[in-house]
């Protein structure tokens, strides 16, 4: 057994807890939190900081690691998916070996958990030998309605693939501005019935309320670049969340990723038609691709579940949880630790279905404990994995 202690310690439900110690068997599983009083201070580690459980990444795209530091900044988001298009082939392993050093480089930084974007089979095998949980989501993009039934049964194939290597796997639609409502009914209507979540990038620009209201904007102007027709696409007036949310299954967990433009309106309208919603902020990309940050402190207010996630390194300088709580702490300073750490962590944990593992320190759970060399996140709060 190790006795682990620190200024404070973050379980991630219920209050930090000061002058206890974390009892922790030597295989990471924990045995007990108690009070400092009852353990013989010369069998106690202090650590000056704060011990927190593992962070859970609940947005990533492994696949995109080889594309770190290509793109310019800032430059919104349809830009910056004309230039991922246009520089995502590369040499096959020059790809696996970014997804190596990425994965290696999320475990060094606490995370034990991923939500991780697939379009494609082949960060499988990096995923099955990590010793990070990973859940791939499947991603389908297909504007045109007609090609959702064959978007749907190459996404089944891919999840098939990595239920070979006993890794979780749900398919996923991209964004609203590259699915049909077809599209979107048949995913989750497959997510409910394996019993999975389900996650869509959604409101990320003024570009795509402005698709769905009339067609226009960085959207069509895409489309026209890539040469492809959007005849069967007809704007609804709306914005791109009331145009598809509706048409997502309403028993399914859904991560709706980025949120960079959701107002209060947005967040409550939402909440109400969905009982399942988490909303992930993933602040570093948003400031990459827009130079935004959508408004926590009062989303927070209007939503139920909240979770971080890195994004990809196409629009990040690192795939770190805690450089992401640190720009939020940064920008929005009203926020306390304790609730940051709780979305990092336990937010996410409960999303990917991991709550008996992950998220928490609790009797009989391994769910990584992290030294953070400060009480509360700061610009130089360093994190050491312990377990
Ligand atoms: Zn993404």
């Amino acid at each position: 057994m190790r006795f682990l202690s620190a200024d404070v310690i973050y379980p991630s439900y219920g209050n930090p807890l000061r002058e206890h110690v974390l009892i922790v068997h030597h295989d990471g599983r924990i045995d007990g939190i108690v009070a400092k009083a009852d353990i013989d201070p010369l069998k106690i580690e202090h650590f000056d900081g704060a011990l927190c459980p593992g962070f859970v990444n609940a947005h990533c795209h492994l696949e995109l690691s080889h594309l770190l530091g290509k793109f310019p900044m800032k430059t919104g988001l349809p830009a910056f998916l004309m230039e991922v298009t246009r520089q995502r082939e590369t040499a096959m392993e020059d790809i696996i070996s970014a997804m190596q050093e990425a994965d290696s480089s999320m475990w060094q930084n606490g995370i034990v958990a991923v939500g991780d974007i697939s379009n494609a089979p082949h960060s499988l095998d990096i995923k099955a030998d990590s010793r990070i949980y990973y859940h791939t989501f499947v991603e389908l993009l297909a504007l045109d309605p007609q090609k959702a039934t064959t978007a749907i049964e190459h996404g089944n194939a891919i999840v098939a693939l990595a239920k070979e290597r006993n890794l979780s796997a749900s398919l996923a639609p991209h964004a609203p501005y590259t699915i049909s409502t077809l599209l979107v009914e048949g995913i989750t209507r497959a997510c409910r019935d394996m019993g999975m979540p389900t996650s869509i990038h959604m409101l990320e620009s003024n570009d795509e309320n402005e698709f769905y209201v009339q067609a226009t904007g960085g959207y069509r102007k895409l489309y026209r670049e890539l040469g492809i027709p959007i005849t069967h696409f007809e704007p609804t007036g709306k914005t791109s969340l009331e145009s598809i949310l509706p048409f997502m299954d309403k028993d399914v967990k859904t991560l709706l990723v980025h949120n960079t433009i959701a107002t209060v309106w947005d967040a409550d309208w939402a909440e109400n038609l969905h009982a399942n919603l988490y909303w992930c902020f993933c602040p570093n990309a948003n400031l990459f691709i827009e130079d935004r940050l959508p408004d926590i402190p009062e989303l927070m207010q209007h939503i139920k579940h909240i979770a971080i996630g890195t994004d990809s390194l196409a629009s990040n300088h690192g795939l770190s949880i805690l450089d992401e709580l640190k720009t939020i702490a940064h920008t929005f300073p009203s926020l306390t630790t304790e609730e940051l750490l709780q979305w990092a962590t336990d937010g996410g944990a409960q999303f990917l279905g991991l709550s008996d593992r992950f998220g928490i320190l609790k009797p009989g759970l391994s769910p990584g404990i992290l030294h953070l060399t400060t009480s509360e996140i700061q610009p130089e709060t360093l994190v050491n994995r312990l377990f």
